[in-house]
């Protein structure tokens, strides 16, 4: 393994959003630098980074401009084009590597892989047409969850479907833009968690406690930590994570997503390559943040402690729901965080916010 980065050395992120910002903060509080490969001016990583390549985040000449500055590249969001993250890899390290960015890219790809290590998932179906759909919702007892395979996220691109219902499938494939298509089975879950677990380039691993999520129309609104779950449901979703990050050969923050039944059964729905947003609630009740954990693994450093020091729920802000800051900022013991977003727009994650519920903190002089 090579030395570690060196505090000084500059690290290179693809993608502007928020989760970069993030990144940038905690690289800078290790001593890094950072340049941020985006093609929106003034984006929020942009505002915390040393600077900013404005292109596309497939331009070649950007990518040798970012590879030139940087020790070490990663990404933030998992739509960046793997041939991109591949060209890199051939110039500087680029972690997580491209195979988990490509595995994660196509949801066939990914729950093949997933069942291929052992790690159970929805049943699921490649649908191509809507005779696939009908078929599909034989096996399935009538319903399911049809998904583009690419480019899905915050339930963009999604549906459930139901035979014999106003509505119906036909025409689905058309409705969805006549794209390649999976249709999963309908999970009757309890509840949804997520393992948020890094990988250090010494193959050294760390999970942090798994978050119970709630999503509405496909979009995270919480996270709860402790997820109220049995340990053995805990440990069989940490033991996944960290099989899926040895079969990756991974460097960094993996996020992945589970379905709990009411049999009891963990299975994984997808992960993200990168830090993610049922993380967040980590920077307010961890030493060590997802942020700071994925830096110090991407540069060769010790894995933090992932132990929690409070319990906590983490809520996002989302549209005009930022309007709520004020009033939060009253509030003792939360850990606000906006994403210097200029414009709100509905849908738009503006930023969060985590309650800690841990014994409420003293002011300095208060009696003991
Ligand atoms: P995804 O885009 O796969 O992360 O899905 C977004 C959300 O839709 C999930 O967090 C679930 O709440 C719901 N969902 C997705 N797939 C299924 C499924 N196969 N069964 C039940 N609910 C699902």
């Amino acid at each position: 393994m090579s030395e570690p980065l060196a505090p000084g050395a500059t690290i290179g992120i693809i993608g502007g959003g928020q989760l970069g910002r993030m990144l940038a903060m905690a690289a800078a509080r290790l001593g890094y630098h950072t340049v941020v490969l985006e093609p929106q001016p003034d984006c929020p990583a942009a505002q915390l980074a040393s600077r900013q390549i404005v292109a596309a985040y497939d331009d070649p000449d950007a990518l040798d401009a970012l590879a030139k500055s940087a020790a070490v590249v990663t990404y933030e969001f998992e739509n960046v084009p793997v041939e991109a993250a591949s060209r890199l890899a051939s110039l500087v390290p680029v972690f997580p590597p491209p195979r988990a960015l490509e595995t994660s890219q196509d949801r066939v790809a990914e729950k093949t892989f997933l069942n291929a290590h052992g790690i159970s998932t929805a049943s699921f179906r490649v649908v191509d047409n809507d005779g696939d759909i009908a078929a599909a919702l034989d096996a399935f007892g009538g319903s399911g969850v049809l998904k583009t395979r690419r480019f899905g996220y915050d339930g963009k691109g999604q549906r459930v479907i139901r035979r014999g219902e106003a509505g119906d499938f036909r025409g689905a494939f058309a409705a969805m833009g006549n794209v390649p298509l999976i249709l999963e089975e309908l999970v009757p879950f309890e509840c949804e968690i997520s393992v948020i677990a890094a990988r250090g380039r010494d193959g050294s691993v760390a999970a942090y406690e798994p978050a119970r999520n709630v999503h509405h129309e496909g979009i995270l609104r919480s996270s709860t930590v402790p997820a109220g779950i049995p340990e053995r449901i805990a440990d069989a979703a940490r033991r996944a994570a960290f099989r899926l990050l040895e079969a990756l050969d991974y460097v960094g923050i993996i996020g992945v997503e589970f379905f709990v039944t009411a049999k009891g059964e963990v299975l994984a729905n997808e992960f993200a390559p990168r830090v993610h947003n049922s993380g967040h609630w980590t920077e307010a009740a961890c030493v060590v943040s997802q942020f700071e954990q994925h830096i110090r693994a991407i540069a060769g450093l010790p894995l933090g402690n992932p132990a929690r020091h409070s319990d906590c729920v983490m809520e996002n802000l989302i549209g005009d729901e930022v309007d709520r800051v004020p009033g939060l900022l009253r509030e003792p013991n939360l850990f606000l965080h906006l994403y210097g977003k200029a414009e709100t727009r509905p849908g738009r994650k503006m930023g969060h916010f985590t309650r800690l519920r841990a014994t409420p903190l003293r002011a300095p002089g208060e009696g003991r």
